[in-house]
């Protein structure tokens, strides 16, 4: 007996990374940070905002907003925030998409869109990357449809300009162009400062990565007040209360030490460049990344094999089914320590007779 509606009942849900509880690993499967939140985060939740859990939340999120807005030189109008990126992206496909506004996204890119789209009964056309896995900006002129590109795109840590992104904002007028900046502090040129200028341009990111918050749960998104408030309408028709008492006040301050953030972020940038070079050495193939992750591939070895292989030894990476990047594993940067543990283990598994040539499994 089934009490999940017929509609979903063969729907595909989103798979997220392993948090494994069985043992200790080299974690770099789920792109968190190796780093703990900003000190002055940890300062801000004492034990009397832990009584405080008794009261609700600001729905508002004012003070929060406010010191967002601040660091990316916007209005706190143009701001809104939410539990994780993943919720605003849901708000996204929920309000923004329908039969009329379709959407169109790469082939290769977060594995949550097509999830959302589905859920929604929202038509999407996925474009496929061109053959260096780099984004065609020509393809997503006028398309007519709600664009949707995460730059740094997922899982491959390629960029695309501001300037391919004005070309796709302009030429889609009427419709939304959502950049899903998860990555963007690794790397690449924000498109929050073209919000200005574009009504239809809605910049998500999130605290999960180079603010390590993933726990906390905190997205927010940069655009027009046009589009904060159809943002903000749904929220208040799901779930007003979506940010917890706790997030609100680690969030804030951690958008404001600036210090703490540029300090983690060279880090990880530094030990990514390392992670290159090392894994290159070794003969794989990395994508080059802009992101806190590497897409590497060998070609003496399938990725599902090689992420095996990883996983008995301690270490846990991502590897994807799909056929186009099915050889690759996709590494999270961690701290230079554990980057050095990665390539010791390669080094020791390419001892093993069964790496280089023979599929294991
Ligand atoms: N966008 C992209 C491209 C991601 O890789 C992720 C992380 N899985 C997210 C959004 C969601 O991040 P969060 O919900 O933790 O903010």
């Amino acid at each position: 007996m089934s009490f999940l509606s017929k509609k979903y009942s063969s729907m595909e849900a989103y798979t997220p990374g392993e948090q494994p509880r069985d043992k200790k690993y080299i974690k770099l499967n789920t792109n968190e940070s190796p780093y703990p939140a900003s000190p002055k985060a940890l300062e801000a939740i004492n034990a009397n905002e832990v009584k405080d859990l008794r009261l609700y939340p600001d729905p508002t999120c004012s003070e929060l907003r406010e010191s967002i807005a601040k660091r990316y030189g916007v209005e706190k109008e143009n701001v809104f925030v939410s539990n994780g990126s993943d919720d605003i992206l849901n708000f996204f496909f929920l309000g923004f998409c329908d039969e009329e506004k379709t959407a169109v996204f790469p082939d290769i890119t977060y594995g949550f869109y097509p999830v959302y789209c589905n859920l929604y009964g929202v038509k999407y056309r996925e474009i496929p990357l061109r053959d260096d896995f780099s984004v065609g900006v020509e393809d997503y002129l006028d398309v007519k449809a709600n664009v949707v590109i995460a730059n740094p795109n997922a899982p491959t840590g390629k960029t695309i300009s501001l300037d391919d992104i004005k070309r796709i904002l302009e030429s889609n007028r009427d419709y939304a162009c959502l950049i899903d900046e998860a990555y963007v502090d690794f790397g690449t040129e924000s498109a929050t400062k073209l919000v200005g200028e574009y009504d239809n341009l809605l910049v998500v990111s999130t605290f999960s990565k180079s603010r390590s918050l993933a726990g906390g749960r905190l997205g927010f998104a940069i655009a027009s007040r046009e589009i904060i408030e159809g943002l903000e309408k749904i929220k208040y028709s799901t779930n007003p209360y979506s940010i917890n008492r706790l997030t609100l006040l680690a969030g804030k301050a951690a958008i404001e030490d600036e210090e703490y953030f540029e300090e983690c972020r060279q880090k990880i940038i530094e030990t990514r460049e390392y992670t290159t070079r090392e894994l290159e050495k070794r003969g794989f193939k990395v994508i080059p990344s802009k992101a806190n992750f590497v897409f590497a591939k060998l070609d003496s070895i399938d990725g599902g094999s090689l992420y095996l292989k990883l996983k008995e030894k301690g270490i846990l990476v991502r590897h994807f089914k799909k056929e186009r990047i099915k050889d690759y594993l996709r590494i999270t940067i961690g701290k230079r320590e554990e980057m050095e543990k990665l390539i010791e283990t390669i080094d020791i598994l390419a001892q093993e007779p069964m790496l280089l040539g023979e599929e294991t499994i």
